[in-house]
């Protein structure tokens, strides 16, 4: 098991660590097997989608935001950040992509981002290869 530490920049962001999880995978010796990628936190997610097109990242982003308002819920009285909370186990914290031939198996298009939902923050990313 491998972990990183990034720090986040914004309150709402999405941050590729592709290239940090193909350094786990590689590292781990591991031919064919599963990647997870997790992250310990109430408030950020694991995503695969595109960044090709960083345009993609900010419409999730906006999207989430028009479907889940920020400021109107319960928990909003004691730690104004519910959204973040909803947003995420919509998410939810992890990702597992398969691994072949000692590489990860995405598709063309797909990075694996870290989704930050009340940044900016230090978070931590763990990576377990078998
Ligand atoms: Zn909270």
């Amino acid at each position: 098991m491998a972990e990183f530490i990034l720090r986040t920049k914004k309150k709402l962001e999405m941050v590729d660590i592709t290239g940090r999880v193909v350094d786990v995978v590689k590292q781990s010796g591991v031919s064919d097997g599963i990647c997870l990628v997790y992250v310990p936190h109430a408030t950020a997610a694991v995503a695969i989608n595109e960044n090709a097109d960083p345009n993609v990242c900010e419409d999730i982003l906006e999207a989430l935001g028009t479907l889940i308002p920020e400021g109107r819920w319960r928990h909003d009285r004691i730690d104004e950040n519910a959204a973040a909370h909803i947003k995420a186990t919509i998410l939810g914290p992890s990702q597992a992509v398969p691994v072949r031939a000692g590489r990860l198996r995405l598709g063309t298009w797909q990075s694996v981002m870290l989704v930050e939902l009340d940044g900016p923050r230090e978070r931590t990313v763990i990576v377990e290869v078998r």
